[in-house]
């Protein structure tokens, strides 16, 4: 047996109905845009597998780092104990984050950075004795899958089974173009009650509903509306940050800075599983007591690993070279050329941009499901042209590593020209 049967054997896969999905080609090799499966097909990873990957695969800088530091130290206990790679990423990030990031909280992905950004929410209040318990979000937001962050998402495709059990999360609409004073009114309304402790959002562009962007005119609106009658907002980073919109931070947009951030996906390069959540003075002082009751009672054992955070610097020097700030520069520009192009193809409904984002919508007759026909085809057609897009519904978006070369770029425009032509 190669290694995709034997995958189909013993591995249960994520978002996948197992019935009615065939081998999975088994990747052995990748190297900067470029992946290889054992039978030899060369894949260009086109939306820098979820996310995770903006530097290109077995970057030397960070391999280097992780070496260095599995050899120093792999891991120590947060609980008690602190360690050097930790200390030191925290000093950079609070650099680099809004001005008003004071404190940071680690943990392990991006659903748990959520985590700990809704529960430091509710607590804060409760350590004060105030009862706030509901929490506001997008609509087709995802903000992961753990139990906080699912009711956070309002994809119900993802949470439909567990809808009983879920954190009180009332969603309102995007404040996509045209829809800022409906999003306005529901944002106003909802927290007139003062039932809200915090509104959870993906700052300008939500990845998982494919895409879906919006101004940060508008965020800076809502987070002001917020701000005045004390709900805390949470921009949720895990995909926005580190470049993917032009700037370092999503929130680096907006005048009004949210009161905490969650970061993880392109914080290690895709190395390490990590995360963190950043957090304002005022909100750490929450918690800030002689009562032992009122700290943040939560913790993961791989907390802080000095080798994820040695990762992580090393993530960050890269990005911040020049020659990467150059390469977002240069995949942004050839996105504005190709959308000029593209949007006039009969079958495009809308293109969007943001940064090293590029998003296309095809026009369809009925309703397109987030797993449909039209998105299988599409899926299939890429993966056999070997380009790694992952459509959602109608909706094709490319978000490549930034070292994905010229040739490389052109090539992922060309498939998905032909498949706009093909469906
Ligand atoms: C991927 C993602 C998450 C969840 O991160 P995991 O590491 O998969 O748990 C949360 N929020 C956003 C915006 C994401 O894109």
């Amino acid at each position: 047996m190669n290694l995709s049967e034997k995958d189909q054997l013993y591995n249960w896969h994520p978002y996948t109905q197992h019935k009615t999905t065939g081998l999975l080609p088994a990747i052995v090799k990748g190297d900067g845009a470029l992946l290889w499966d054992e039978n030899g097909k060369e894949y260009i990873d086109a939306i820098a597998s979820w996310w995770v990957n903006p530097y290109g695969h077995s970057n030397k800088t960070i391999a280097d780092a992780i070496y260095k530091q599995l050899t120093t130290l792999e891991h120590v206990l947060f609980g008690g104990f602190t360690n050097k790679p930790a200390v030191e990423l925290a000093e950079k990030l609070l650099t680099i984050l809004p001005q008003n990031q004071k404190k940071l909280f680690f943990s392990d992905n991006g659903s748990t950075a959520v985590e700990v950004a809704l529960k430091a929410a509710l607590q804060y209040n409760y350590n004060q004795g105030i009862i706030k318990t509901k929490v506001i979000a997008f609509e087709d937001a995802f903000h992961g899958d753990t139990f906080g962050a699912m009711a956070s998402s309002g994809i119900t495709f993802f949470t439909e089974a567990f809808k009983g059990s879920l954190l009180e999360v009332v969603r309102i609409p995007v404040p996509t173009k045209g829809n800022e004073t409906n999003s306005l009114t529901a944002i106003e309304s909802l927290i007139a009650t003062g039932d809200f402790a915090a509104f959870i959002f993906e700052p300008l562009c939500q990845g998982a509903a494919g895409m879906v962007m919006y101004s940060a005119e508008v965020l800076d609106q809502m987070i002001s509306l917020c701000q005045k009658h004390k709900v805390f907002t949470i921009a949720d980073e895990v995909m926005t940050g580190f470049g993917k919109t032009g700037k370092t931070f999503a929130s680096d947009y907006l005048v009004n800075k949210p009161d905490m951030l969650c970061l993880s996906k392109a914080l290690t390069g895709g190395t390490i599983p990590m995360a963190i959540t950043s957090f304002t003075q005022e909100i750490f002082d929450g918690f800030y007591h002689d009562d032992v009751n009122k700290a943040l009672f939560h913790g993961h054992t791989f907390t802080a690993n000095p080798t994820g955070c040695a990762a992580a610097l090393a993530s960050i020097a890269v990005l911040e070279t020049q020659e990467m700030q150059d390469n977002i520069q240069r995949i942004h520009q050839k996105h504005l050329v190709f959308q000029e192009k593209i949007q006039q193809h009969p079958k495009v409904k809308t293109t969007r941009v943001l940064g090293v984002i590029f998003a296309l919508e095809i026009i369809t007759e009925t309703q397109e499901s987030y797993y449909g026909t039209m998105r299988n085809k599409l899926y299939n057609f890429f993966i056999a042209n070997g380009v790694i897009l992952r459509p959602v519904g109608n909706i094709v978006y490319i978000l490549p590593p930034y070292i994905i070369t010229e040739e490389q770029l052109n090539k992922v425009y060309a498939i998905v020209e032909q498949a706009v032509e093909m469906v």
